[in-house]
């Protein structure tokens, strides 16, 4: 008997789960609905709502996710972080103690780490469902010194952002500026060592500094339009046409304070919709000119909860749902790119062989 045709794979270009194990205590293969239960009605740690659990990912299909390297700079007023780094040293072990779990829970049948082509493949075609993380780091600082990339590197790390807020090596979110000395140094370590580089949470100026400097692969994991959303941490049109030039994929974030200008927590989830985010999808294919080069970067748990989704979103499965609108005027090849596809043939031409 045929198995009933299943949804298009969707890949998600940024998830915070080691954040998550870390720091809220929550394991990946606790379902969502086990997660609330435990945590109460009232949502702690300033996060909000659980929306991502293993079983989740499964039940939508998701079956990639870039897994993040995230630590938290301390900064007065963020004591939700819960654990932050006041150095580099800290910023790099509390780094390298995600990336061990990354790796630990590779050592599960559920869970591939991707770190070259096979994997990805591997991931793919497996008749069984399972999830692939590629592993990204959010802001630079915990690579101690550039020459450092290489080791990251082997350790399995491939893509590498500069900045969430401003860094060592370039301006980042709320943080205008160019690239450091250090900076330079940096994007070229990870030329050379084939590390792409997420422009998400770049200053503007250190973006544009980098796409002349920088010769290897470039993405944002993670970025809304500032069409909609004018603030710096959303991209501009001119942002947008320099990252298709160089083949770039953008992922859509699914958090309705970049999906709509002037959200609020008050105005609650139902004020957005998935319309919303396909808005800003459909304007990133607007300016490529195809449907080439927009992605999901959906960021759920990424220090906002379920409260903070579109209304049709319940957790991490129901990104299911944006086919059907996104097929309501687009192929369902074109569909395909979007949810899944591009994000595909983009770690096929950056992973090594
Ligand atoms: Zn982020």
């Amino acid at each position: 008997m045929e198995e009933s045709i299943l949804s298009p794979i969707i890949v998600d270009g940024h998830e915070d789960i080691a954040y998550n194990r870390f720091v809220l205590s929550r394991d990946l293969f606790e379902s969502v609905a086990e997660k609330r239960a435990r945590e109460g009605p009232q949502p702690v740690h300033g996060g909000g709502s659980a929306t991502v659990g293993y079983p989740e990912l499964m039940l939508g299909n998701v079956r990639i996710v870039f897994a993040t390297l995230y630590a938290a700079p301390e900064r007065p007023g963020r004591a939700e972080f819960g654990k932050t780094y006041s150095s580099q040293q800290q910023a790099h072990d509390q780094a390298w103690e995600q990336l061990q779990y990354y790796i630990s829970i590779a050592s599960d049948p559920r869970v591939t780490l991707i770190t070259r082509r096979a994997d990805l493949d591997r991931v793919i075609s497996s008749p069984n469902p399972g999830l692939g993380l590629v592993v990204l780091m959010e802001g630079a600082d915990p690579i101690v010194q550039p020459k450092e990339v290489s080791e990251w590197f082997d350790a399995g790390v491939r893509i590498v952002g500069t900045s969430w807020g401003k860094t060592r090596y370039a301006g980042g979110t709320g943080a205008p500026g160019g690239l450091s000395q250090l900076g330079l140094e940096l994007l070229a370590e990870m030329e050379g060592a084939g590390m792409v580089l997420d422009i998400s949470h770049m200053a503007e100026q250190s973006f544009f500094e980098a796409l002349d400097l920088f010769h290897g692969s470039m993405m944002a994991s993670h970025s809304n339009c500032r069409a909609f959303v004018d603030t710096d941490r959303q991209l501009s049109d001119e942002m947008i046409r320099a990252l298709v030039t160089r083949d770039g994929v953008i992922g859509t974030v699914v958090y309705n304070r970049f999906l709509q200008a002037g959200w609020d927590k008050k105005m609650g989830k139902d004020a957005v919709g998935l319309e919303d985010v396909v808005r800003h999808i459909r304007h990133v294919c607007d300016l490529a000119g195809d449907t080439l080069h927009a992605a999901i970067g959906s960021d759920f748990d990424g220090g906002f909860g379920n409260e903070s989704t579109p209304r049709e979103i319940d957790t991490v499965a129901d990104l299911q749902k944006l086919d059907a609108v996104l097929a309501r005027d687009l192929t369902n090849e074109d569909v395909s790119n979007i949810l899944g596809e591009n994000w595909i043939r983009f770690l096929r031409r950056v992973l090594p062989e």
